[in-house]
């Protein structure tokens, strides 16, 4: 809504200032265009002028002169004389073509003309009676005259000027006649527009016909109708006036009133004093409307040109504005995720720190578990135990009787036949304590360490040998030769002396007990498998012997660790151990454990580390 709002006053702000600029250059091209054509028309007025007079100043000394000549003077005394005439004639035929002058004649104080330069054509002058005209009569009355008027043969404008002969009475008039034909078809050859306009503001010479003979209200007001002369022909048409558009200094841009075309004019004009006359000048605006449309076009351009690099740097700074705060945003964003990561990290760490702590309570009441069983496990073959030790205790001191009684015959080779005995008695004893002691020894977590399978059964059928020979049990072995598996020697020795335990007392009452161990490796790992033909576990137990405290015998026998604590150990070698009753009867627990290369690669391993 807000960039809607924004993006509006945007381009009303651009249109307005496009409109501007072109309406400021167009000036500028404008009055740029004006001055120029004012300057240059200035100069053109200025020539017309001087042409107009330069027309008239050319002649108008002849009067002047032929009224001193003595030879007009002459032929006017004495007007009878054909010869003097004759020779006047000729005389004025000759100024007249020197000069360049239309008409030159000499009129007598009756009005008649005397000589003229024109006598030898049909229509000449000479014989003509002139009293009448106004510039004769005017020159009569105060010895000089001039006078605009319309040659009625022509119809164009002519100018006299005419001159007394005096002496000192009047004997005649020299009169000059001007023609300005020639300026005005110049004019309208150069495609002019100039009019003069006489002393009551009458259009007398005009490029343009259509203008002549028409009162021009640029000058004065029109003239009283009274007062209007009848020198031309009627106008036919109503005054000139313009529509004045704008004033300038040395002229004003106008419009014709009334005319067909809407055409615009710069319109200047010159006073000629001498004559009472004044010089107009129209001067096509078509050239500067053009400029000035072109101004408009090129001020609207370079503006549009100018709003749209301005839209350009604006679109420009906003994205790149827009990218730095996008990188701050990523940047904001990167370094809350950071601050999270880095919590989250904390919180990590001390969960793991946590759980470090945990596992190592965990490990903790685990050993205290596994040493417990050990001990639950020495309980239960301490009576067994007993027996053994009490039995070659028994038998020493059998022994030891016997021998004082060989020592006393003398019998020495007895005596030492004894002591032989009561030395293999004291070894089997002092095995039995020695694996006793290092069974019972609470088991460090240490490194790891290669353990021969076969040495393990060996070992914990060592320490269960007197509770299977008691029950007469059959131990069967089937084992592989050199499996070895990475673990604690002791532990594994207890894991298997559990099962052998459980199966023991699986096949109590069964009539031929048998108790199987067999090892075998395949693809990779070692499977140990005690299997019994007991009573076998009853299915609905299958899923809990693992579970802590859970047993099936009688208080005093059983605690209900062995298979937990096993389990967890297998579990620590990275091992599995699981239960199936077997289908001819009794069960078959088995562990499986990764094999390992044995204890030469082990050294090899452990040296290079
Ligand atoms: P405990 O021997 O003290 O009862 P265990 O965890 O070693 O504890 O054994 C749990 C239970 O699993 C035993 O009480 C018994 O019911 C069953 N069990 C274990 N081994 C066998 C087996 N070989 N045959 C039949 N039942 C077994």
């Amino acid at each position: 809504m807000l960039l809607n709002t924004r993006t509006a006053v945007f381009g009303v702000a651009a249109l307005a200032s496009i409109a501007l600029s072109m309406f400021l250059t167009q000036r500028i091209w404008r009055e740029n265009g004006l001055r120029a054509l004012e300057a240059i028309n200035e100069q053109r007025v200025q020539l017309v002028a001087n042409a107009v007079r330069s027309e008239i100043s050319r002649q108008d000394h002849l009067p002047v002169v032929l009224s001193l000549d003595a030879e007009v003077r002459a032929v006017l005394a004495a007007p009878g004389d054909p010869v003097r005439r004759d020779r006047l004639n000729r005389k004025l035929q000759h100024v007249s073509r020197e000069a360049d002058t239309r008409a030159l004649y000499v009129i007598g104080p009756d009005g008649v003309v005397v000589a003229s330069d024109d006598w030898q054509l049909p229509d000449a002058l000479v014989g003509r009676e002139l009293s009448h005209r106004p510039y004769f009569t005017k020159a009569v009355e105060a010895g000089r005259a001039s006078y605009l008027g319309v040659e009625p043969a022509s119809n164009q404008v002519r100018y006299f000027l005419a001159e007394a002969v005096r002496d000192p009475s009047l004997l005649g008039v020299a009169v000059v006649r001007i023609e300005f034909d020639a300026l005005e078809a110049a004019w309208q050859q150069a495609g002019e527009r100039v009019l003069v306009t006489d002393q009551n503001g009458i259009v007398f010479l005009a490029s343009d016909p259509e203008f002549k003979y028409r009162f021009l209200g640029a000058v004065r007001e029109p003239a009283d109708p009274a007062e209007e002369t009848t020198q031309y022909p009627p106008a036919g048409a109503a005054p000139i006036s313009f529509d004045v558009l704008e004033r300038r200094g040395s002229g004003s841009a106008v419009r014709i009133r009334g005319a067909a075309d809407r055409t615009s004019y710069l319109y200047q004009s010159m006073a000629l004093p001498q004559y009472g006359w004044t010089i107009h000048r129209l001067t096509d605006l078509q050239a500067i409307d053009a400029d000035q449309r072109d101004g408009a076009i090129i001020g609207g351009a370079l503006s549009a040109l100018f709003i749209s690099l301005l839209l350009y740097l604006l679109q420009r700074h906003r994205a790149y504005a827009d990218a730095r705060e996008a990188g701050a945003r990523l940047q904001r964003q990167v370094a809350e995720r950071t601050r999270e990561l880095q919590e989250a990290n904390t919180t990590l760490q001390s969960e793991i720190d946590e759980r470090r702590r945990t596992e190592e309570r965990l490990r903790a009441a685990q050993n205290e578990l596994v040493q417990a069983g050990k001990l639950a496990a020495l309980g239960q073959m301490s009576a067994a135990l007993a027996h053994e030790i009490n039995q070659p205790l028994a038998a020493i001191r059998t022994f030891m009787a016997s021998t004082k009684i060989f020592v006393q015959r003398g019998e020495m080779k007895q005596v030492s036949g004894n002591l032989d005995l009561i030395g293999g008695l004291a070894d089997r004893m002092a095995k039995i304590t020695a694996h006793l002691k290092m069974f019972a020894r609470r088991s460090e977590p240490g490194r790891p360490e290669p353990v021969l399978v076969e040495r393990a059964v060996e070992g914990a059928l060592f320490l269960i040998e007197s509770q299977t020979k008691n029950s007469g049990v059959r131990i069967e072995q089937e084992l592989e030769p050199d499996l070895w598996v990475l673990g604690y020697a002791v532990q594994l020795e207890q894991v298997l002396l559990n099962l052998v335990q459980n199966a023991l007392d699986a096949v109590e009452a069964v009539a031929d007990p048998c108790i199987r161990i067999q090892t075998r490796s395949s693809g990779g790992r070692v499977a140990i498998t005690v299997s019994d033909n007991g009573h076998g576990i009853p299915a609905e137990h299958i899923a809990r012997i693992f579970d802590p405290f859970f047993t099936t015998k009688s208080v005093g026998k059983g605690l209900g660790l062995g298979l937990s604590i096993t389990y967890g150990i297998v579990q620590d070698f990275g091992g599995q151990l699981s239960a199936v009753n077997r289908p001819e009867g009794g069960a078959a627990l088995t562990i499986e454990l990764p094999r390992h290369a044995g204890q030469a690669a082990f050294r090899k391993k452990v040296l290079h580390a």
